[in-house]
């Protein structure tokens, strides 16, 4: 089993009240865990490919070093397993904005406030399931949006700062209400993690 669901280095409850603590582990221990299955499952042919990460995996996707019947697969799972691991290591409360993140924000969004007023509202306004992201590309913060579990490193965007959207984030604790999860979130983002993930190139 080359790919295996990460702990999240944290107790379920450590979110609350933002994100409720069966919330979190539903999510980790099942819908994360399936995506690890699946991934798992559809490389079982590939010996070849399970030697590589999930970023690496991504990174090929639109490669035909990723076989056709496989390509819906790894699209799929492997962005989902990628996608979680990132959003978990996110997660943190009581972590004020600090260091190089909050001037790069200020410099390319204006300010703080208009940058989460344009997060919030990719993250709010993207219809079905999927995600809204702060990724660098080439060099420079831009927001996005990803249908279902693609993944900004598919596309060669690295991701540096991420929310899940899907209703199976937020059902629970605040059903149709989106937006106020989306709200909730900001008080559990970890700037420290943020800025270290700023540091990186996928
Ligand atoms: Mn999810």
């Amino acid at each position: 089993m080359p790919y295996i669901l990460p702990e999240l280095g944290y107790s379920y409850d450590s979110l609350e009240p933002f994100i409720d603590a069966e919330t979190m582990k539903i999510h980790h221990t099942k819908h994360h865990q399936t995506y690890v299955n699946k991934l798992n499952s559809a490389l079982s042919e590939f010996p070849e490919l399970q030697i590589l990460s999930v970023q690496e995996l991504l990174k090929l996707l639109n490669t035909s070093q990723i076989p056709d019947k496989i390509k819906t697969a790894v699209r799929n799972h492997g962005g989902g397993h990628a996608n979680h691991s990132f959003f978990w290591q996110l997660l943190k409360k009581d972590v004020s904005l600090n260091g190089k993140i909050s001037d790069v924000i200020n410099s390319t969004f204006g300010s703080f406030d208009k940058f989460k007023e344009n997060f919030t509202a990719a993250a709010v306004n993207l219809f079905g399931s999927g995600w809204a992201w702060l990724v660098l590309n080439n060099g420079k913060l831009e927001i996005m949006q990803t249908q279902n579990q693609d993944s900004p490193i598919s596309l060669g965007k690295t991701p540096v700062l991420g929310i899940d959207v899907w209703e199976h984030a937020y059902y629970l604790k605040y059903q149709n209400r989106r937006a106020d999860y989306v709200t909730a979130f900001w008080n559990v983002v970890d700037w420290e993690r943020v800025n270290e993930n700023l540091k990186k190139t996928i």
